[in-house]
């Protein structure tokens, strides 16, 4: 299955006479300040794709028999474990 994610946001096109505190760029991911974070049960993912239809940053990706997440961009904001039918992923905190 293919699935179509958005582009990451072009830096280059903002315009150089904007105000430069609300302009420039934050280095962080959500990776770097998110306090849980989803893992999946393999034995339970039936590879419905609910949870890749439903996460706000599309960091859900596709592997051979389950989902999993791109924990770089990951927000750890809950929305996948609260709507996967099977109840396959648990949030965790991120210290675990
Ligand atoms: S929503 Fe749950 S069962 Fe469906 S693909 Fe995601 S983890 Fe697997
Ligand atoms: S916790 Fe939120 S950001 Fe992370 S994979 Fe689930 S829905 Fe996406």
């Amino acid at each position: 299955m293919k699935h179509q994610s958005y582009p990451i946001f072009d830096a280059s096109t903002i315009p150089d006479d904007l105000c430069p505190i609300a302009t420039k760029p934050n280095p962080m991911l959500p990776g770097d300040w998110r306090s849980f974070r989803p893992i999946v049960d393999r034995a339970k993912c039936v590879k419905c794709a609910v949870c890749w239809l439903y996460c706000p940053v599309q960091c859900v990706v596709e592997k051979a028999a389950w989902f999993d997440f791109n924990l770089a961009t990951c927000k750890g904001c809950g929305i996948c474990a609260q709507e996967c039918p099977q109840r396959a992923i648990r949030m965790i905190p991120e210290q675990s």
